[in-house]
């Protein structure tokens, strides 16, 4: 497909079709990201007033919250620091209470139901509406043109893809063609298969690619295995690799940079918690400020100071249909500090240190810190590294192959069963995968029955599948925060 006609036509008409308008506020993101921190500020407290109006209004279990903290929503001088006095939002409240905290009448086709927190090990149901698409698509590519990208744009993503086709898939299959988006399955890696991603790679010449980070060092390392020149996956348009879904350890970093010969970029976000992070090529992890507002919390619930790992709370300004206030994402994350060092993973990429003498400060109350205008010209706040999910990649026999798939193929599988409040998938061997889940009152035998059903799918018929039902499940002995555990090198 002709790249302007895909960005400029097919682009804007999908999402309108989509009734997100992700056009209008892309370029709202666009004017505001050089806007000085006092500016967005204010931005902020605007969208937040109206939050805490519509949840207030329209959503019982967050009227409750907002009046026990003694909070006017229509005080128009209340400032972000009100957030604090408002107790934190965890996944278990939202799987309690998560109708009461629904605006069953959001406009825009009202809220959609979703299944998330799989990688987290902690499945979750929440609803989702068209603004929060709208908001984080538009946040997508504003970072994405901070690299040269635009709309239209051959892309190759390396994402999870069900075995069974529907006829969902088809359409959606037309639709990726008409926005110049080609899809390979991150679920089906093996020799034969990446061979022939490879190929289509080097036929495409994406001007980005987009992926779980594993998946793609996967398919970098065998590239180079098979003795393909390093940078030879990319081509001289290839801009960026941006990966995401979990955290990208530093050889995973290098082995993807030097197979594809590009910057590799993280995007930071959750399924519940929606997108939160972008990389910039000056290092920053910039937060979209303008749809959400980030905290970092110790375990006593007070900001950090800037420099220290805090989890990552969020509020999300965008979402209207099940309002995200003061949530916990149970991610950790470092804010950047002008001293500190870079982001892990970016290092290559330069620090934006000393450039700018008089540092601001950034939301003081929201553990911010103060940073400077960042070298790529953007002055959003930024994270310097997050610490979350690590998900290992599942090993399976496939033929005479041995296929590798990300762990999302197994985690889908749990996720979609309703009764499951934490849940571990641990590989021992090629034969063997236990699966230790702690129930909730839900759990039956017909959920049982859904997971092996569903996993033999994935693995095959000649693994053994142990289910365990558990009242707790410890962390692993590395302390890894991990819900997929292959003990398979
Ligand atoms: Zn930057």
């Amino acid at each position: 497909m002709n790249r302007r006609l895909a960005g400029q036509v097919f682009w804007p008409l999908t999402e309108r079709l989509c009734q997100r308008d992700t056009v209008r506020r892309l370029a709202a993101l666009n004017r505001t990201q050089h806007l000085p921190q006092e500016a967005i500020r204010e931005i902020q407290e605007r969208k937040l007033r109206r939050l805490l109006q519509i949840a207030s209004e329209h959503c019982p279990y967050h009227g409750r919250r907002i009046r026990r903290a003694g909070i006017d929503p229509n005080d128009p001088r209340l400032a972000l620091d009100v957030l604090r006095s408002l107790s934190l939002l965890t996944r278990d409240d939202v799987r309690e209470h998560r109708d009461e905290m629904t605006w069953f009448g959001c406009p825009r086709g009202g809220p959609r139901l979703y299944n998330t927190g799989g990688s987290s090990g902690e499945p979750l149901k929440f609803y989702f509406d068209r603004f929060r698409q709208a908001a984080d698509g538009a946040a997508r590519w504003r970072s994405r043109q901070w690299w040269g990208v635009q709309p239209g744009d051959p892309e190759v993503l390396l994402w999870g893809a069900p075995i069974e086709l529907a006829a969902n898939d088809r359409l959606r299959r037309w639709r990726d063609a008409l926005l110049n988006q080609y899809i390979l399955n991150a679920f089906d890696m093996t020799d034969t298969t990446m061979d022939a991603y490879i190929g289509r790679i080097r036929a495409v010449r994406p001007v980005c690619l987009y992926g779980y980070a594993g998946s793609l060092a996967l398919l970098s390392r065998h590239a180079l295995t098979r003795g393909l020149a390093p940078g030879s996956l990319g081509s001289p348009r290839l801009r960026a690799v941006f990966v995401t879904g979990e955290v990208l350890v530093e050889p995973d970093r290098e082995v993807i940079a030097s197979a594809f010969g590009a910057p590799v970029v993280i995007e930071y976000g959750c399924r519940d918690g929606g997108l939160l992070a972008l990389g910039c090529p000056a290092g920053r992890l910039h937060i979209p400020q303008e749809n959400v507002i980030l905290e970092l919390l110790d375990e006593q619930g007070r900001p950090v100071t800037a420099g220290e790992i805090g989890e990552v709370v969020v509020t999300h300004l965008e979402t209207y249909a099940m309002p995200l206030i003061r949530y916990r994402t149970g991610d950790l994350a470092r804010v950047w500090a002008d001293k500190g060092a870079p982001a892990t993973g970016q290092r290559q990429l330069g620090s934006c240190a000393g450039l700018n003498p008089e540092p601001r400060t950034l939301n003081p109350h929201m553990g911010m810190g103060s940073q400077s205008r960042c070298e790529c010209g953007v002055s959003l706040a930024a994270l310097a590294e997050v610490r979350g999910r690590l998900t290992d990649q599942i090993v399976c026999r496939a033929g005479d192959q041995i296929r590798r798939m990300h762990a999302l193929a197994l985690i889908y599988v749990l996720r979609e069963v309703d009764g499951i409040r934490q849940f571990r998938i641990t590989q021992r061997s090629l034969d063997e995968l236990d699966v230790d889940v702690v129930p909730t009152a839900r759990f039956n035998d017909d959920s049982e029955r859904a997971i092996l059903l569903g996993l033999r799918r994935r693995v095959g018929d000649d693994v053994a599948i142990r289910l365990s039902r558990r009242d707790h499940i410890p962390p692993t002995p590395s302390g890894k925060h991990a819900c997929v555990v292959s003990h398979i090198d």
